[in-house]
């Protein structure tokens, strides 16, 4: 694992970068640093972490513009998207920061009168990261935060195709005062860093967002050394308009959900499921509204759609529509593709399918792209039975303004995050991440400092 990483704009194809890949020694001593490293920030008091990572918070703030332009330029989306990703990737810091100081333990009362029992939390350990390119920040910071506030170290490896944001968030954690070792970088082949990562005794814990495959191959190899694992997975988020829908806000988080960062989140709603009544009246104002997304390079003024990741991303989403077509889907709006092979950039027109089926790969395969697939329900079991029927479980959403319907679907829905008439439920406040097989832990809110912590119980025995 030597030479160069490249690093390419998705909307133009230009090389912008070019970063050293590590070695397998220089990641292992990477790993052993964190490993002396946590010694020391394991010890610091908890509102001095709170204060550094503080500083952190307030240096990417300052510098949020030039990171928004890192993320366009190397990840396509859309400059103010960007921008809010940055805040959003922020507030995960300043909320650990103070969540840093809240890390309590408790008292328990003895069954005899000569012990006292007392739990206290300590950190777990060296942390490694392994993140995506969609989120080339709030995927970091959603982890190092909570990670460093617990007193961990952490190291993380980016995606290949995103690397830059994750070396600049690394260094205004150095300058705002992080010690070097404890927080690092690391850059190289997914597998091969991965495996490093695993084999390590050091590494206490592997936190990772990505496929459910990588995932599950993850959780296999960290079984050597028991670590600690925390996996944020694919989804396959249904969208369910019931009959007494408000139809105006049910289009317009919809949209929000469908086409944000082009599709490409876990949590975009993926299978629009519409009761038969209203089908009709949502598939054209959604089409409408879906008309009206200008696809472009996201520097451009008024650009809401930004390029496609790669190639690969690109052949799925393709294959995806043109299997629908051939099994019977109409396009409804979009379809169109504008890409250069030779220079490698690659658009999709936003789409929308209706007389969509379960025989349709685009209805059970994750879709990672700007394609809205409508399919109907009659009665409200058999929305949740079409939206529950799929290995996965990170987000749905749900528009009913009938309370009782919306307390049935809530509860009956397998899904570790639900929208109710909301289309972007996130907030760094909140618990994040899937049941089945999207995923094991949650990031954010209380739960996401929990998986950065050990639990110790302590009982005292006094004289008789
Ligand atoms: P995507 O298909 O969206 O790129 P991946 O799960 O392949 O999703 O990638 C997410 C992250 O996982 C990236 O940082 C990538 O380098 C890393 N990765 C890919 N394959 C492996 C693997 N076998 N082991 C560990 N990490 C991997």
């Amino acid at each position: 694992m030597t030479n160069e990483l490249k690093v390419y704009n998705p909307a133009t194809g230009e090389e912008i970068a070019s970063v050293a890949q590590h070695t397998k020694e220089q990641i292992e001593d990477a790993i052993s640093r964190s490993h002396q490293a946590f010694k020391a920030w394991a010890k610091t008091s908890a509102h001095e972490r709170a204060n550094i990572i503080r500083k952190w918070f307030d240096l990417m703030i300052e510098h949020k513009e030039r990171l928004a332009k890192i993320i366009t330029k190397e990840n396509g989306k859309p400059y103010q998207e960007a921008l809010g990703e940055i805040v959003y990737a922020a507030g995960y810091i300043e909320w650990y920061a103070e969540e840093a100081k809240r890390i309590y333990g408790r008292t328990i009362p003895s069954h005899t009168t000569n012990k006292r029992l007392f739990v206290t939390k300590q950190p777990v350990g060296p942390v490694a990261a392994i993140t995506p390119w969609n989120f080339p920040a709030a995927m970091i910071t959603r982890k190092a935060a909570p990670a460093l506030a617990a007193g961990c170290t952490f190291i993380v490896k980016p995606a290949e195709d995103t690397p830059l944001t994750a070396i600049e968030l690394v260094k205004l954690g150095h300058e705002a005062g992080i010690p070097e070792d404890a927080l690092q970088w690391v850059i190289g082949d997914g597998k091969e860093v991965g495996e490093i990562f695993t084999d390590s005794p050091l590494i206490r814990k592997i936190t990772f967002t990505g496929s459910t495959p990588v995932g599950k191959h993850l959780i296999k190899n960290s079984a050597s050394t028991v670590k600690h694992v925390s996996m944020e997975l694919g989804g396959h988020a249904p969208l369910i308009v019931d009959k007494d829908a408000n139809l105006e806000l049910a289009v317009k988080q919809a949209m929000a959900s469908k086409f944000r960062n082009a599709g490409q989140t876990c949590v975009c709603a993926n299978r629009l499921i519409v009761h038969e009544d209203i089908h009709e009246a949502f598939a054209q104002v959604f089409s409408k509204e879906v008309e009206k997304l200008k696809v472009g390079n996201g520097f451009e003024e008024g650009t809401s759609i930004g390029p496609i990741i790669n190639k690969r991303g690109f052949d799925k989403i393709v294959s995806q529509i043109q299997d629908a077509v051939d099994k019977g889907a109409k396009i409804l709006v979009g379809g169109d593709t504008h890409f250069d092979d030779d220079k490698s950039y690659y658009f999709v027109q936003p789409t929308v399918l209706t007389h969509v089926d379960p025989s349709m790969n685009i209805m059970h395969e994750e879709t990672f792209g700007p394609v809205a697939p409508i399919t109907t329900f009659k009665t409200l079991d058999e929305a949740i039975e079409l939206a529950n029927d799929t290995p996965f479980g990170l987000a749905a959403y749900f528009f009913t303004e009938n309370y009782r319907n919306g307390l049935y679907i809530s509860e009956n829905l397998d899904y570790g995050i639900i929208g109710w008439n909301d289309g972007g439920p996130s907030a760094v406040q909140a618990p994040f991440g899937g049941m089945k097989e999207s995923g094991i832990g949650r990031e954010g809110g209380i739960e996401g400092i929990e998986p950065y912590l050990e639990t110790k119980y302590v009982s005292i025995g006094l004289d008789e």
